[in-house]
């Protein structure tokens, strides 16, 4: 399958390169005949399937940027303790959501390429298997030591897969973590942040669910990470900008 799709690519860019660009309506037309060829998903930002190509399994899973802004993922500032780690969002408008939507739908799959507001997902057993690894915090929160520690898994450029988990926190202080490896020496890393809870003086403690500020500024190299919020139960992709999408778990791991 995957010898086959990169051969029908070579000889899509052989026949771009071959005419000079000098017919770029035809070479599209090409090229997006030859993608066709690839079973590729295409989501809209809340998870939603847009079109599917092909017929057979799934290669290719992309979503369309997030258009949620900061404030909407990550609160008003001075909302709480993790506003010192607060990240951001790298949202594309709602009219930029609207126009990559409907080139997919019109089958421009090229064109909607070229947008840059496509963001490819792990591979469907990779995410499944993360997924099942981070509800070891089973995401109904309290105190419990399994729903407050963060778990990781991260993929080297050999293909090996680890996974481990971070110490045990108290969510009135905050500070979970993980050890990440050298990020130079993955392709993927997936983290989750605790579900735990503790309510002092009648007020609820929690983490923070989205991608903090250091996770963000972490993950250049493996260019994009994904953390799982347990107490929320939604996935947040991000780049060295900020968030690119966030999704319903469930939306995540199909
Ligand atoms: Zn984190």
């Amino acid at each position: 399958m995957r010898r086959q799709h990169s051969f029908a690519l070579a000889i899509a860019m052989l026949v771009i390169a071959a005419s000079g660009f000098r017919n770029n309506e035809k070479n599209l037309q090409i090229t997006e005949h030859l993608l066709l060829m690839e079973d590729t998903v295409y989501k809209d930002r809340n998870g939603n399937v847009i079109r599917q190509t092909g017929n057979g399994i799934v290669e290719k899973v992309f979503v369309i940027r997030t258009t949620m802004t900061t404030l909407e993922i990550y609160g008003p500032v001075n909302q709480d303790r993790q506003d010192s780690d607060r990240g951001m969002s790298d949202s594309i408008s709602p009219r930029q959501a609207r126009l990559v939507k409907r080139a997919i739908k019109k089958r421009k799959y090229s064109q909607a390429h070229a947008t840059g507001n496509l963001v490819e997902l792990y591979p469907l057993s990779e995410r499944k298997a993360d997924y099942e690894y981070v509800k070891n915090d089973n995401g109904l929160g309290d105190t419990i030591k399994e729903n407050n520690r963060e778990y990781c898994i991260e993929i080297d450029t050999l293909g090996i897969r680890n996974e481990f988990a971070g110490p045990v926190k108290d969510p009135s202080k905050g500070g979970a973590y993980v050890d990440t490896k050298n990020m130079r020496n993955l392709i993927r890393h997936s983290h989750s942040h605790p579900s735990g809870t503790k309510t002092i003086s009648g007020k609820e403690c929690s983490f923070g669910q989205p991608p903090s500020l250091s996770d963000i500024k972490a993950i250049s190299s493996v260019k994009i990470g994904v953390v799982f919020g347990r107490g929320n139960d939604t996935v947040y992709i991000y780049g060295v900008k900020g968030v690119l999408a966030v999704l319903p778990a469930n939306k995540y791991i199909e």
